[in-house]
């Protein structure tokens, strides 16, 4: 199965989707991240947002980085 792609029509109400560059803001704990310019697809009847696989990866990573805890206790599992 393969989730990762965007539908052709929003998964919601079945409304056109349009590709827009968006501001996205994921929050984690007591931070808020920002992203700007984020492509991603907007549904023209609900505004329902879709975003790719591949861009979410990528957001999750950063917000990874910025929240993993840094310091002498860093777990290390293979
Ligand atoms: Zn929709």
């Amino acid at each position: 199965m393969t989730d990762e792609g965007i539908p052709q029509r929003c998964a919601v109400c079945g409304g056109t989707l349009i590709p827009q560059l968006i501001t996205h803001q994921v929050q984690k704990g007591e931070e808020i991240f920002v992203f700007d310019n984020v492509p991603a697809f907007v549904c023209s009847q609900c505004d329902g947002v879709w975003i790719t696989g591949d861009v979410k990866d990528k957001i999750d990573e950063i917000v990874r980085q910025e929240t993993e805890p840094k310091g002498p206790e860093q777990q290390h599992e293979s």
